[in-house]
């Protein structure tokens, strides 16, 4: 079970939440071709220095990766699901781009991610971008006191398996608060009715990871932290950071 937050915990995870949104926001509108992903991570960490923020992500070392993470934000371009590192890699016409940001502020953390296409997308990335933004909210409006994890689960899941689109395995959300990586884990697939129930003031991230071609296989990349998908098809990534409360969801991050 993860930490039960107070209100005025909760309202200070809204101000974190507000500096991820805010650069999550300028890396959309920065993003281009010909614009590289370091870019793109200067202007996040520069976000983060105006607010007295740090990075959630830099020097992030879990047990399986071999090395730190290099950046603030993670960039997955492409067949890239999750974990990519903002290179000197160029944004070309047509890539689909997914960026994860994570953010600490007064000891809270801040977890968000979008998706998008720079330059002429195909229908079929804009398909799969709003579909898994209406899995991630189809998550959060499961999100409510008297349902249980499963039942958030099964919304994210569901949507994604009806559209037919795989859905990155062994990888979901998590509770959120002093560390990025609370308990419990937020399976992006599953049964209603199973798991935990929800209670409010848990802070969770609910975060789709959805690939074209209906399998949800991946491969490690060389350098260790990149995760792409099997069928080398393209993916998309969405994530909030909410709430429970009695009045229902509340998503913190939000500019
Ligand atoms: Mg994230
Ligand atoms: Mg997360």
């Amino acid at each position: 079970m993860g930490q039960i937050k107070t209100a005025g915990e909760i309202a200070a995870m809204r101000e974190a939440g507000r500096v991820v949104a805010t650069a999550l926001q300028r890396m959309r509108q920065m993003a281009d071709v010909g614009v590289s992903l370091r870019e793109l991570d200067r202007a996040a960490a520069d976000v983060l220095a105006d607010a007295g923020a740090t990075s959630a992500f830099l020097g992030y070392h879990p047990r399986w990766a071999p090395t730190p993470f290099p950046g603030v934000i993670c960039a997955s371009v492409n067949d890239a699901v999750v974990h990519g590192i903002p290179t000197g890699y160029r944004l070309q016409d047509g890539d689909l781009v997914s960026i994860d940001f994570g953010a600490f502020l007064d000891g809270w953390c801040g977890d968000s991610a979008i998706s998008f296409t720079v330059g002429a997308a195909s229908p079929e990335d804009q398909q799969l971008i709003e579909a898994t933004e209406q899995a991630m909210l189809r998550g959060i409006e499961a999100a409510r006191v008297g349902n249980k994890m499963g039942d958030i689960a099964y919304a994210i899941g569901g949507a994604a398996r009806r559209a037919g689109y795989g859905l990155l395995a062994d990888h979901g959300g998590h509770g959120v608060g002093r560390a990025m990586h609370e308990d419990p884990h937020v399976p992006n697939d599953g049964r209603p009715g199973r798991g935990i129930k929800l209670l409010p003031g848990l802070v969770i991230a609910i975060e789709p990871m959805l690939i074209l071609g209906g399998k949800d296989g991946y491969v490690p990349d060389d350098d260790g932290w990149t995760l792409r998908s099997a069928n080398g098809r393209r993916a998309a990534h969405f994530e909030h950071t909410i709430a429970i409360t009695a009045d229902g969801p509340e998503i913190l991050t939000l500019p």
